[in-house]
């Protein structure tokens, strides 16, 4: 375990994860889309999840959706997240298709509902760590 701002553990990549967070370093949401039926995945894995296919392509998210599910965190479970309670961890349902584990920033908690529209936002978190969350998107 790698602390992170202070306290805060950073991921810990492994082989089938290392480029999704080298993707992350650069701000760019990426997810592996299958070369053989196109199927795009998240969390990242050496196969499709759909048809065993292990040859893909990372291809670039928009970075839109909407929360799918949430939760308000009102209890900090480990002492590096006392000062964020509450807080909102989300299912982001992207327009690409994944269903994106995230946190919800930029917005009161209260406010947070299932199908408001999100868009992409970054925490660098250091050690070149940079950690794909999402905030409301502003309605004109
Ligand atoms: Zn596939």
């Amino acid at each position: 375990m790698k602390p992170a701002m202070p306290g805060k553990i950073l991921p810990q990549p492994n082989a089938d994860t290392r480029p999704f967070w080298d993707f992350c370093s650069r701000h760019e949401l990426r997810f592996q889309k299958c070369a053989a039926c196109g199927h795009l995945r998240w969390p990242a894995s050496f196969i499709c999840p759909m048809c065993y296919e292990k040859a893909s392509e990372w291809v670039q998210s928009e970075g839109k959706g909407t929360v799918y599910s949430y939760v308000v965190y009102r209890q900090a479970f480990h002492p590096a997240f006392a000062g964020d309670i509450p807080y909102v961890t989300a299912v982001i349902a992207l327009e690409e298709g994944p269903h994106f584990l995230s946190a919800i920033v930029d917005c009161a908690p209260e406010a947070v509902h299932c199908g408001m529209p999100v868009e992409l936002t970054w925490e660098d978190a250091g050690e070149g760590f940079s950690l794909p969350k999402f905030k409301p998107i502003q309605q004109p």
